[in-house]
């Protein structure tokens, strides 16, 4: 926190005052489960008129290095971003970081742990598939997607496919299910390791997507672990559940954020730049980041010597 009474200002040139400041929080890229290239996304971000993008792949931090020439080509300020799979009480949550030190030792290792899990996984998955009488061609799968982390749904529509199952549901209800034969635990950080291991990297930690159950309790023990922000906006947040997440964030400090959890183009109303950050919501998430100007194209692995964990 900063010390009470002191109000910083932003420094450096001001904005380019013909756009006015739109940023889209959580993009994904061909680096997870993203249709486009980190440069297709930047291109797509700049061309919607965007002055700021956080490209938010799962589980790796790959894509920001490979984004961020065209970003400062293009004048658009690249957010370094990830978005962290994590479990709490056997549930999934996704936990975003922006303003992450893309570079930083600890969180490249824990991602890449958690995709060499992720791979393994798969691999028995499709050993106990074979114990079962059944067979799925690995290799051809991964030659059909090359980027992706395959998981479940990958297996099913292999069975499918190939006429071993009729359909989806039938793979998961006799093999692939949570109970089922065939069916490994998914690799997954605790939720709070994932936050923990964020801020290490100057980040701030986001809870992506709540759960539309989601608790006031559940969420102060989210920023008793260091949270930092929640997203209120985007397509899969219902309007009302939004308004009060957004009222709980007032009430307890986290930044407010919005983004399209763009994958592809051909899912309507999440093209990059559909759902956006108000300039004021994204100055507190600065501000909880440390940064308070970042231009695009600067070289945000620098230590972030304003900020100060209480
Ligand atoms: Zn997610
Ligand atoms: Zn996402």
């Amino acid at each position: 926190m900063n010390a009470p009474g002191r109000t910083k200002r932003r420094v450096g040139p001001p904005r380019r005052p013909a756009r006015p400041p739109s940023a889209d929080l959580h993009v994904h890229t061909t680096h997870s489960d993203g249709g486009c290239s980190p440069g297709e996304v930047v291109r797509a971000a700049a061309n919607v008129g965007l002055t700021a993008l956080a490209i938010t792949d799962h589980d790796t931090l790959s894509a920001i290095a490979v984004a961020r020439p065209e970003a400062a080509r293009l004048g658009l300020e690249l957010i370094p971003g990830v978005e962290l799979t994590a479990a709490r009480d056997g549930r999934e949550v996704h936990i975003l970081g922006h303003f992450v030190r893309d570079d930083d030792r600890g969180l490249v290792a824990a991602t890449s742990a958690l995709r060499e899990a992720r791979a393994r996984r798969i691999v028995e998955m499709v050993d106990r598939l074979s114990a079962l009488g059944l067979s799925v061609d690995l290799e051809a799968l991964r030659r059909t997607f090359p980027r992706a982390t395959l998981g479940r749904k990958h297996l099913a529509d292999w069975l499918v496919s190939t006429g071993q199952v009729a359909g989806r549901r039938e793979a998961f209800a006799r093999f692939l299910g949570d109970d089922g034969p065939a069916h490994v635990e998914k690799p997954r950080l605790l939720w709070a390791e994932a936050i923990t291991l964020i801020r290490a990297a100057g980040g701030v930690a986001g809870l992506a997507h709540p759960p539309y159950d989601l608790r006031s309790n559940t969420l102060r023990e989210f920023v008793e672990a260091g949270l930092g922000s929640i997203e209120v906006d985007g397509p899969g947040i219902d309007a009302r559940l939004g308004r009060r997440w957004r009222a709980w964030a007032d009430e307890l400090g986290l930044a407010p954020i919005a983004g399209t959890d763009f994958h592809a183009g051909d899912r309507p109303g999440r093209w990059v730049g559909a759902v956006t950050t108000p300039e004021a919501d994204l100055a507190l998430l600065r501000v909880k980041s440390g940064q308070w100007s970042v231009k695009a194209g600067e070289n945000t692995s620098q230590p972030f010597t304003s900020r100060s964990d209480s």
